[in-house]
């Protein structure tokens, strides 16, 4: 039997299935990888948009929002590709549990699965934060004011630091998702790892968690990952194809 039908037996075998999406994913949707050679932390200093810096510091946010108009338009731009359409349909079949993702580009949402089962651990890029009162405006309104000459955009309410829904370098690791992924790891029957090299803490920790629980695990991603020797099934191939032909098997034993 193929890995492919091995991988396929397993989900329809399984009634909850978590899968774990990382920057694999993403870059089959053309958006560029940040920490990949040729990336954007190859062109800009990461320590430039630290926390920290972005906090104490108003050049650093002018900086940051100067770069956002290079970096937003190719998530705008970006659509969902085979691999998280593939995803939808296990949604849709009644197989996800949900998607943990460390993306921050909301093409999980654009394809289909709904917002309250996709589990962002590194935040959303769609969003901007009041980091004094809380509010919260839609990504596309604050760039629209950068473009039209807004060097560092305030709060509209407050004049509070807007900071993008994104957890950034030096900043803790938002608490709901991290226990709700951690949780919903821990109780699934198949955990898949879609596109992440499993190398960026806590995130890595999951698929470790739900194996640990009695999961299957499955891991799908371009190069080697530290938790292979862990996976029942790895398969080096970009998540795209990979996906699309596990969820046609599963789709034909499923109506077969
Ligand atoms: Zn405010």
């Amino acid at each position: 039997m193929n890995k492919i039908d091995t991988i396929s037996d397993m989900v329809v075998q399984s009634k909850k299935v978590v899968v774990f999406t990382g920057a694999g994913i993403s870059t089959e949707s053309g958006i560029p990888d940040f920490r990949s050679p040729g990336g954007i932390w190859d062109k800009y200093d990461p320590d430039e948009f630290g926390y920290q810096k972005f906090l104490s510091s108003e050049a650093s946010r002018e900086k940051y929002w100067e770069f956002s108009r290079v970096f937003w338009p190719t998530i705008v731009e970006a659509k969902p590709n085979a691999g998280h359409y593939a995803i939808a349909e296990l949604y849709k079949m009644g197989k996800l549990d949900c998607v943990i993702t460390q993306n921050i580009d909301g093409l999980h949402q654009e394809a289909g699965v709904p917002e309250e089962r996709v589990i962002e651990l590194h935040g959303t890029a769609r969003w901007v934060n009041c980091l004094q009162c809380g509010e919260r405006y839609p990504r596309q309104e604050i760039q629209d004011r950068v473009e039209s000459g807004e060097k560092v955009p305030g709060c509209d309410t407050c004049r509070g630091i807007l900071k993008p829904a994104t957890i950034s370098f030096g900043q803790p690791m938002p608490q709901r998702e991290t226990r709700e992924a951690e949780v919903r790891s821990a109780a699934c029957d198949l955990f898949l790892v879609a596109g992440s090299s499993l190398v960026v803490y806590p995130a890595a920790q999951m698929p470790l968690i739900a194996r640990g629980s009695g999961a299957k695990l499955v891991i799908i991603n371009l190069t080697a990952t530290p938790h292979d020797q862990y996976a029942d099934v790895v398969i080096y191939d970009k998540t795209g194809p990979a996906l699309s032909r596990i969820v046609e098997q599963v789709k034909a034993r499923l109506e077969g």
